[in-house]
């Protein structure tokens, strides 16, 4: 049985990107210094809703399968106010709150017109991987099998019997979209927030990824250091807002395994007050180095970066943290960190 983690990490990583959901597909690859997971981004197929814990009869909220059957058999049942012209189905996002006292859990409900229902027979998706009773080979094969026959995508409902049939939502053109994510995407949602304004961690979670989606193919980094710092993301650590007496960009502070980066929101915003994402990355990815274990001599007086790729001999700027900037848009932007 997968961790629901996958699904709630997916389904809150899409929310970052401006999707409305994403599901997991459970495809994959080993890529050189982190796996790369294959998503399912989805935005006008879907309407994101609640539904309480009752109507969903108390089906336990960590079981994966009996979760998304559940949820599907809800949306698509015609006693529940003629939902059934309305929807294909729905997925559960396995966010749960409570709200009035009652625990309810969002749900992602899929429009008619944009998926559609198939009872499809076991032999017919055992080439794709398909194997009774294991979920993730199910997501799998059902992607599999809907992306060979004109599909975008494919995710199975739990819904039938599964010796004779497997229920699939198989979603049309135009209405869903895949991404090979890297799995550092996951890791850095593990990250606390708790001392951060709550305005301001889409910011963060958006610039984190920047620098995941650059450092392993840049030139300013050694196998090493990559290595290393692909490891450090999974690391305690604690984003915060900056104390009014920090006068560094971004600072980093190490309390026995707990990491805490302080973000000084002030250096990074415009006259709009909107947030120079570029810069937040390459302050990020250089507390992150930090974090990997390396370090720098102070900035020392009236320091001029001579340029990414021309660091070399430069004890500051050819510093492992400082050449990490490097690998967000080859400029060290010299916000002291
Ligand atoms: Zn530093």
């Amino acid at each position: 049985m997968p961790s629901t983690d996958w699904f709630r990490w997916t389904h809150r990583d899409s929310m970052y990107n401006n999707f409305k959901t994403g599901i997991p597909t459970f495809i994959i690859k080993q890529a050189d210094y982190f796996q790369s997971w294959l998503i399912i981004r989805l935005d006008n197929a879907v309407t994101i809703g609640t539904l309480t814990a009752n109507e969903l009869d108390n089906v336990n909220p960590e079981d994966v399968a009996a979760s998304i059957r559940t949820t599907n058999l809800y949306a698509t049942d015609e006693r529940n106010t003629n939902l059934e012209h309305i929807y294909s189905g729905a997925f559960p996002t396995f966010e749960k709150w409570i709200d009035d006292g009652n625990e309810v859990r969002g749900i992602s409900f899929i429009l008619k017109e944009t998926a559609d229902y198939q009872r499809i027979h076991p032999s017919e998706l055992a080439e794709f991987g398909y194997r009774f009773g294991d979920i993730e080979s199910q997501f799998v094969a059902i992607h599999n099998y809907a992306s060979h026959n004109d599909f975008v995508t494919g995710l199975p409902t739990f819904t039938e019997d599964e010796q004779n049939y497997v229920g699939a939502l198989l979603f049309k053109q135009g209405f869903a979209q895949t991404q090979e994510i890297p799995f550092l995407y996951f890791v850095i949602q593990k990250f606390n927030f708790d001392h951060l304004n709550e305005q301001y961690r889409t910011n963060v979670i958006l610039a984190l990824e920047m620098g995941i989606d650059r450092f392993s193919n840049s030139p300013y980094l050694s196998d090493e250091e990559k290595r290393r710092l692909a490891l450090a993301y999974g690391n305690k650590i604690f984003i915060h807002d900056a104390p009014a007496s920090q006068t560094e960009a971004g600072r980093w502070v190490q309390n026995g395994d707990d990491n805490h980066i302080y973000i000084n929101w002030g250096q990074f915003l415009d006259n709009n007050g909107d947030v120079n994402q570029s810069a937040l990355a390459e302050t990020l990815i250089h507390e992150i180095m930090h974090v990997a274990g390396y370090s720098h001599i102070e900035i020392p007086p009236n320091a001029k970066s001579p340029g990414c790729g021309n660091t070399s001999g430069d004890e500051y700027f050819d510093s492992p943290p400082l050449r990490a900037e490097c690998v967000i848009g080859n400029n060290q932007s010299l916000l002291i960190n």
